[in-house]
């Protein structure tokens, strides 16, 4: 059965580009007569507000997107993400990092071919291989993106939009999969709940097009299955950037006060709809 999902992190209000991703996913499971599930991606715990779940709920509800199970919570599922890890760290592609952010600043600072990526500078490697770990510091534990991809081979993924792309596993470099505060990241959690969820379509904004990449070099090394993608385009404010949390004055809730239609202020392109045969 054709199952989607719209995975918010309940740290701010929902604004438009929300809205937006939550109808794709929505129409997408409406239109196949599937499923449409809601997802609380809520790791970061520390910018996390009962009112924002609440919020969530609400203003989906005013959008009439209504999901069809019971929401999860990640923080609900910290055990299968350490599951996971275990998993990865028995196969031998994950190594623990000790490096602060300002570590790795500085290290990045001192290289002449700082190796980038599509995003930015990518982690060093500094703790690749470190033969005497500090023992007053918890690691967090990282991707060994070389070891990683001899393992999985050949890897690709379809786009609705964009394609068949041919994985590039070292796109993100050696990534984060669990974070020191909470033994997970949103790259793990998320490709462990779309399986768990049976996700058969993940729908979600362009940004993370590239991110997709380690998705699947991840559900090849855990055994899980391989969902189809659309990475929509992203809503952006009439300056041309990209809506953010922080930025009120497009969120549903300030449009609904005002007694705004939501659909109409997003004018919605067809282009990124996905049409019926995407299933
Ligand atoms: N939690 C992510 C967000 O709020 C969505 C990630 C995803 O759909 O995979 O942007």
């Amino acid at each position: 059965m054709v199952t989607s999902r719209f995975a918010p992190s309940p740290t701010g209000r929902l604004h438009l580009g929300h809205a937006y991703a939550a109808r794709i996913a929505h129409n997408l499971a409406r239109q196949h007569h599937g499923k449409f599930l809601l997802r609380f991606e809520d790791i970061d715990h520390t910018r996390v507000r009962p009112e924002y779940y609440q919020g969530i709920l609400d203003e989906l509800r005013f959008l009439a997107l209504h999901w069809d199970e019971e929401p999860w919570r990640q923080l609900d599922r910290l055990p299968h993400y350490e599951s996971a890890l275990e998993t990865l760290k028995s196969l031998g592609v994950l190594y623990p990092c000790y490096c602060t952010r300002r570590e790795i600043e500085s290290e990045l600072a001192t290289l002449t071919h700082a190796p980038h990526g599509p995003e930015g500078p990518l982690y060093p490697g500094t703790c690749r291989g470190l033969k005497s770990p500090p023992s007053d510091r918890e690691p967090a534990w990282r991707l060994d993106a070389e070891k990683a991809a001899a393992l999985t081979g050949p890897l690709s993924f379809s786009d609705l939009k964009h394609g068949t792309h041919v994985v590039d596993p070292r796109l993100l470099g050696d990534a984060i999969l669990a974070r020191k505060d909470i033994g997970t990241s949103y790259h793990l959690a998320v490709v462990i709940d779309d399986a768990a969820q049976n996700i058969t379509h993940v729908t979600r904004g362009e940004d993370l097009l590239h991110a997709t990449h380690l998705h699947r070099v991840l559900q090849k090394l855990l055994g899980l299955p391989e969902p189809r993608y659309l990475h929509h385009r992203l809503i952006v404010d009439d300056n041309g950037h990209r809506l953010a949390k922080r930025n009120d004055a497009l969120s549903i809730a300030t449009l609904r006060a005002r007694g705004q239609d939501i659909w109409n202020h997003l004018a919605l392109p067809n282009s990124d709809l996905p049409d019926p045969s995407f299933a």
